[in-house]
């Protein structure tokens, strides 16, 4: 998933520690999970689901084909949350031992859910006799509840048609739970093929093979040949138009959007022949692009064979396709070789800042990813700034918590400053060849920290000895901030943009002589590193000069907007406003929310904003601004 150039820290809302932080965290044991995965695995999931839009639920079955671990194993535990079960049944050769000539029988099985926790959900328990088969297949069916985490939908009006109404998911990190009950850990793997019945005039879509040839009936349905862990399964249904954007890729979005989209993306075909050249073959067929509406919570989500994408980095000059580079870049590091567990999250997050960093240096040149990688190190400067020591290490203890709130810049940022580390130390041409080893060694796996670093060892440490320790190693991994000989990026083109604010706000250089040949980046390093105070009239100058006002740009709006507030400039809080209300990417939003939340009459504000905004976003970044906004209630929630 990509947060972005300025990834924010939530608080926890306030959950117990209990005494988990005294005991030492067992590698590869997935504490956001109640499946007994050392007893039994999934290993394909058959989903047939009817999608209501009106009524806002998913019902229907998920038939899950299990390889049984223990035959002495007595009950199946899956990950459920706010899900209505009403049946669980088993095929009956697995009860029976025998098979009624062509025909399935199902039989009804005990289950119960468990209590549920705040964060985890209802364990659901299903009692399933000792066998020595070694694989057998259930059947749930059961409902959504129209406030599933996972889920939005968004009524036409929220659409950039406005004429039908939309639904998609997002499951990371442990969303999947809320629509479908499974074995909700990235560790285990699994092929899914999925029937969606919906309404006969909207277009469904999922992270599996699409035809976007099929005509609109309302039937839909979708293969997906490799295994993947659940928080890849995805889903959307929509008013969608398909544009080809090259043999490979193609752009789904609503009508008013899609001609912008296949434009401003039409480097994705360049973009996977220069990673393949780089990390390996792409192995997943094709790769296109989702655009949803403005409400998707985060820039991208990398579901194989369909990204997808927030709209708001179609900035109309391709300066904001870093993140088309980064959900690519997953289709290796994290859809490929996957985070065992969500405290091994910059194993996935890492390598794909370091990958799109050099995917966006051979498609737009070094220059470009040089100043994106300054901004990114500026944006960790702020995250380790505000946490706690032991959230600034890479493998970060999330016991008690929910990972969704603790993501921060850390796994991204930091963890593409290690991987440059090693590249610096070992020389770039043994780096490529240790990361397209370590591609094909663990393609469709699931690893641990403690596997990376063996792995690490044992094929660049110790093949080139006397270069980096083990120790060192362990510095980044397990070690707050940065280490001192930690490799920081530079960019000379940064430099004239520093020289120009200084004289600017020094008095002797004028907006109007102002070089008119920056780039986004330099625009967003311009902003980000103004003085805490401006006066009005400096303000006013820069926006009449350059309209940050009405920017096209939303990520060089959101840097406009955090000056507005931070300075209390009346004549932009009109466009934050609007700004607030139609955009629900948590990149954007939260550091204006949390900005807002330091004044009196800002607090007012963004309470009032929020009001009007809160229906319309994602139940994701609704956990999120409540937080921020109303922290006692967000609490009260829970
Ligand atoms: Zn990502």
């Amino acid at each position: 998933m990509r947060i972005g150039v300025a990834g924010l820290v939530l608080a926890c809302t306030g959950l117990p520690a209990a005494g988990a932080e005294l005991s030492p965290i067992e590698p590869g044991l997935d504490y956001h999970s109640f499946a007994n995965v050392d007893q039994f695995r999934v290993t394909h999931v058959e989903l047939d689901l009817r999608v209501d839009l009106e009524s806002k639920v998913i019902g229907g079955t998920v038939g899950l084909e299990l390889k049984r671990l223990d035959p002495r194993a007595t009950q199946l535990v899956l990950d459920t949350k706010d899900l209505m079960i009403n049946d669980v049944s088993q095929k009956a050769t697995d009860v029976l031992g025998a098979t009624a000539k062509n025909q399935t029988i199902w039989v009804s099985r005990p289950f119960h859910l468990e209590k549920p926790d705040p964060i985890l959900g209802s364990a659901l328990v299903i009692d399933l006799p000792p066998t020595r088969k070694t694989v057998e297949a259930i059947r749930i069916d059961y409902e959504t509840v129209p406030t599933a985490a996972a889920l939005q939908w968004l009524t036409p009006k929220q659409t950039a048609g406005r004429h039908k109404a939309f639904l998609y998911t997002q499951s990371e990190p442990i969303g999947a739970r809320t629509w479908i009950p499974l074995q909700d850990t990235p560790q285990v793997r699994a092929t899914y093929k999925a029937r969606i019945h919906t309404d006969s005039d909207v277009v469904a879509v999922m992270s599996a093979e699409n035809d976007p040839t099929h005509k609109r009936n309302g039937e839909y349905a979708f293969v997906m040949p490799q295994a993947i862990p659940s928080y890849l399964i995805a889903l959307a249904v929509g008013d969608l138009k398909f544009k080809e954007t090259g043999p490979r890729t193609g752009v789904y979005a609503e009508a008013p959007v899609v001609k912008a989209a296949a434009k401003e993306f039409a480097d994705t075909e360049s973009m996977i022949a220069a990673s393949e050249k780089l990390f390996g073959p792409y192995r997943w067929t094709r790769y296109d692009i989702l655009v949803l509406p403005p409400s998707f919570p985060v820039g991208g989500m990398e579901n194989p064979r369909l990204s997808f994408i927030t709209p708001t980095v179609i900035a109309g000059d391709k300066s904001l396709v870093s993140v088309i580079a980064h959900e690519l870049a997953h289709s290796w590091s994290g859809n490929l070789v996957t985070n065992a567990t969500w405290r091994d999250l910059w194993l996935n997050e890492a390598f794909t800042v370091y990958l799109e960093s050099r995917i966006t240096a051979v498609v737009y040149g070094e220059q470009r990813a040089a100043m994106e990688r300054v901004l990114g190190l500026q944006s960790l400067r702020k995250d380790l700034a505000r946490l706690p020591p032991k959230d600034q290490v890479l493998a970060i203890d999330l016991r008690d918590r929910d990972p969704d709130l603790v993501f921060s810049d850390v796994p991204y940022q930091k963890g593409r400053l290690f991987l440059g580390y090693l590249e610096a130390k070992f020389g770039r041409d043994h780096f490529d060849a240790f990361l397209r080893g370590y591609f094909d060694h663990f393609a469709f796996k699931s690893i641990t920290t403690e596997q990376f670093n063996q792995y690490l060892t044992e094929n660049l440490l110790d093949r080139f000895p006397g270069i980096v320790t083990h120790q060192q190693v362990l510095a980044w991994v397990n070690g707050p901030g940065l280490p001192a000989d930690a490799v920081l990026p530079v960019s000379s083109a940064f430099s004239r943009v520093d020289d120009a604010r200084a004289a600017w706000l020094a008095g002797t250089l004028q907006v109007k002589n102002f070089d008119r040949d920056w780039v986004t980046q330099q625009w967003l390093h311009f902003l980000d590193n103004m003085p805490a105070a401006l006066s009005a009239a400096q303000l006013g100058d820069l926006d009449q000069a350059f309209g940050f006002t009405h920017s096209r740009n939303a990520q060089i709006e959101r840097s406009w907007l955090e000056l507005v507030i931070r300075n209390n400039y009346r004549p932009g809080f009109a466009r934050l406003e609007e700004y607030l209300t139609n955009i629900g990417r948590r990149l954007l939003i939260e550091p204006l929310y949390t900005d807002l939340m330091k004044t009196p009459s800002g607090a007012e504000f963004a309470k009032r904003a929020y009001g009007k905004a809160r229906p319309g976003y994602h139940p994701e970044t609704v956990a999120a601004i409540d937080a921020i906004v109303n922290p006692t209630a967000a609490e009260g929630s829970e």
